[in-house]
């Protein structure tokens, strides 16, 4: 975690910018978090490899996995606000991760979130004296505006790999270059990302999220096509007055940071391919570019999931939101090789029998029977960058305990 200054001034009011991150502030906040998210079982079982073999139950973990440093910053940042504005109202736009049990330790800190399902309070509301926390995904710039026109302080906790991709697509705007955006439209980093893509008000952007669908704008950019079945296919994911007919001339691929890397790998090379069939080689060097923007963490989950996936294992168990992207592409990679269930905490491995677990394909949590196999077996546990490891300590828990194991074997074999 590096960040230095972290309030900055905004709005209206002119504000001093105030460096949260004081060593006395931060000693505080780090036990707060500490003792709201870490896990000594979780600890010792990563120094000891990352196995634990109990009662015939080997458990292998993940070498990389939970909480990455963007979240860890951005969790310290609305700790150390509370901490440092302990008489004023705070606010967060949006969830601060895709994690509930995180988001409800956040509300449970009286900090109330601007916007989305569990809205609790209105911008429109805002007052000058009230400080406004941007979540590690960042957000639109028009949100930003309208907090900054109520002259409220800002904790900004945007991650930098996210602004990385801001970078990026503000330059394929000055370049008169549509990006394209591969990932989720609906996702709040996405929706951050697209709306400074518009650059200073000329730039463009298009949002796909799988391989059809860019086969779709390649099957467009090759040939064209019906262009209004094409604005009604991708509504909701373009700029305002897209038109593919003008705006897939010259194009920039960059990506959710959280996205799969051979899926984003692959959307990079079939555009670049309709490109070259439309334009030649030469015209492609002038009317296509890209940059890869995973950001290393995910990059670092992945891989090691890929190596543990090298191991004969029974089951994946994958803990974290079911609507965090990351966490998402975890569980997919885990179903292509074995019996995977993404479950959101513990409560969810309900018996022997039953477990609760998200499924991918039909987009809602459902259940599975005889999950948990008898005998000896070897089960791989990994997590998302939003998810804590006292969810995975409790996850780990109650699988021992569905085998009869109790805790306290568990912690003397840790
Ligand atoms: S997942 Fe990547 S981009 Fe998102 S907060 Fe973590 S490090 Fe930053």
């Amino acid at each position: 975690m590096t960040a230095s200054t972290n309030l900055i001034s905004s709005g209206t009011t002119a504000r001093e910018k105030v460096n949260l991150r004081t060593p006395e502030v931060m000693t505080a906040v780090q036990e707060q978090v500490e003792s709201h998210y870490r896990s000594d079982i979780v600890d010792k079982v990563r120094r000891a490899g990352g196995i634990i073999s109990v009662g015939g139950v080997t458990v292998r973990l993940a070498k990389q996995f939970g909480f990455c440093y963007g979240v860890e910053r951005a969790i310290d940042l609305a700790y150390a606000a509370r901490k440092v504005f302990n008489d004023r109202r705070l606010f967060i736009v949006g969830e601060i991760i895709h994690n509930p049990e995180v988001n409800e330790q956040i509300s449970s800190l009286g900090i109330k979130n601007l916007l989305g399902n569990n809205k609790q309070a209105n911008i429109e509301d805002l007052q000058p004296d009230d400080v406004v926390i941007v979540p590690a995904f960042g957000t639109e710039l028009s949100t930003l505006q309208q907090i900054k026109e109520r002259g409220c302080q800002i904790v900004d906790t945007t991650c930098g790999d996210v602004m990385s991709v801001w970078k990026r697509v503000r330059k394929y705007a000055n370049e008169s270059a549509t990006s394209i955006i591969h990932g989720k439209a609906e996702h709040e980093e996405t929706k951050a990302t697209s709306s400074r893509a518009l650059g200073d008000g000329k730039g463009h952007y298009l949002v796909v999220l799988t391989l059809a669908d860019t086969d779709y704008v390649c099957d467009y950019i090759r040939h064209g096509g019906d262009k209004q079945a094409f604005l009604d296919k991708f509504r909701g994911a373009y700029s305002p007055g897209f038109d593919p007919d003008v705006h897939l001339r010259t194009v920039g691929v960059a990506n959710q940071t959280t996205m799969l890397r051979g899926e984003t790998e692959e959307v990079q090379r079939r555009i670049r391919q309709a490109i070259v069939d439309r334009d030649g080689a030469e015209g492609a060097a002038r009317n296509f570019r890209f940059f890869d923007t995973i950001c290393g963490a995910t990059q670092e989950r992945q891989d090691a999931l890929r190596e543990l996936l090298t191991a004969p294992m029974n089951l994946l168990l994958v803990v974290g939101g079911y609507n965090s992207s990351n966490t998402s592409h975890l569980a997919e990679m885990g179903e292509e090789k074995l019996p995977t269930y993404f479950v959101l905490n513990a409560s969810r491995l309900v018996s022997r029998t039953e477990i609760k677990h998200f499924d991918l394909h039909q987009k809602a949590e459902v259940v599975t029977r005889d999950w948990l196999p008898d005998g000896n077996i070897v089960v791989g546990i990994t997590a998302g960058a939003s998810c804590p490891n006292n969810l995975i300590e409790e996850t780990l828990l109650r699988l021992y305990q569905l085998r009869g194991i109790a805790p306290e074997q568990l912690a003397a074999a840790a």
